[in-house]
């Protein structure tokens, strides 16, 4: 008799489902995704997502309702972006007290004390011209105001905080954002509160469908100057140190599925400090149009990426399928 190559004994093994549960590497939990959610003020219906199926421009009127899913198909912790009313060049609805993130977490902190609730602090979202803060004139060419951002980023941190919010992260890329944001939180009391730093956000093609559900796109110009070449992966490793002295708790690799390669390398640059991956908007409408088309398996298809995204060294991933893998996991486990 020949002999058996432990290889071969081990592929033969994992047909037996215990077995495989016992080797498998990474598992894929319900608790490692957080679940991405679009809040608006206006009353009035649930507005589809047209770029992003399954998923809606929600209105403060209907947040319970929402909320209350989301408990009910045990997902643990969502994040948090909001389309205001008005927009203005600074982007000032954003640390307004009685903006539409701030009423979305009174709310949520009522309906649901045990879910998580972390919020992204930018101002794409509020600023007439869509980008993350106000713009000005650098040697001919339009770019944003650093210090005057980071500014009314600080406002709009301790506004989400003393609101409920339980993490900031800031997704801007601004120059000394994760330093002045910690002194802003740490010298108003809120220490405990930690940072998740987009450390490593790429210029990509991958946040289309978000801009426009957001509405944030930049309207003029482009966001090429403040975000990186995804040519580039030595850099970030640059970015992901800076970050970790300013003082972030948590660092950020987006997107995720194009960038594998740049989670793995920051997870083992950082092994101490927890990594986020954010699966983006446009990764997430691929695996969906392709699977509208017949084209390919949608659960094992997003299962299989979010699972590569987790073995590459994420620790938990902010994505659009949460929901989605809420129900797939009730129903394999019923
Ligand atoms: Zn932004």
């Amino acid at each position: 008799m020949s002999p058996t190559f432990p290889t071969v004994r081990l592929r033969r093994l994992r047909q037996h489902p215990v077995i495989r549960d016992l080797i498998r590497e990474t598992e894929l939990n319900l608790g490692d995704l957080v679940h991405a959610i679009f809040i608006k003020e206006d009353k009035g219906e649930k507005n589809p997502i047209s770029s992003m199926p399954g998923h809606y421009k929600i209105p403060l009127s209907k947040l319970d309702e929402e909320i209350e899913e989301i408990v009910g198909l045990g997902i643990k912790s969502i994040i948090l972006f909001g389309i205001p009313d008005t927009k203005d060049k600074n982007g000032s609805n954003s640390f307004n007290d009685d903006g539409i993130i701030q009423k979305a977490l009174h709310k949520i902190r009522t309906i649901a004390p045990d879910l998580f609730v972390i919020t992204d602090v930018c101002l794409c979202q509020y600023t007439d011209h869509g980008h993350c803060g106000p713009l000005c004139d650098k040697h001919g060419r339009l770019d944003v105001h650093n210090d005057q951002t980071l500014d009314i980023l600080s406002k709009q941190a301790l506004s989400h905080v003393k609101a409920g919010s339980q993490m900031i992260a800031p997704s801007g890329m601004i120059d000394g954002m994760i330093s002045v944001l910690r002194k802003t939180l740490d010298d108003a009391g809120f220490s405990h509160i930690p940072i998740l730093s987009y450390s490593v956000k790429y210029w990509s093609a991958m946040y289309g469908p978000f801009g426009l559900a957001a509405e944030g796109a930049a309207k003029v110009g482009d966001r090429r100057t403040y975000q990186m070449d995804p040519a580039n992966g030595n850099e970030a490793f640059r970015e992901a140190e800076l970050d970790v002295l300013e003082g972030a708790d948590i660092l950020m690799v987006k997107p995720a599925h194009t960038y594998l390669d740049i989670i793995y390398r920051i997870k083992q640059a950082h092994p101490h400090i927890p990594l986020c991956a954010y699966h983006t908007s446009g990764e997430f409408c691929m695996i969906k149009a392709a699977s509208e088309k017949g084209w390919i398996d949608e659960k094992r298809a997003a299962l299989e990426v979010l699972t590569s995204i987790k073995r590459a060294g994420a620790d938990f991933i902010i994505n659009y399928y949460t929901k989605e893998v809420a129900r797939w996991m009730q129903e394999d486990s019923a």
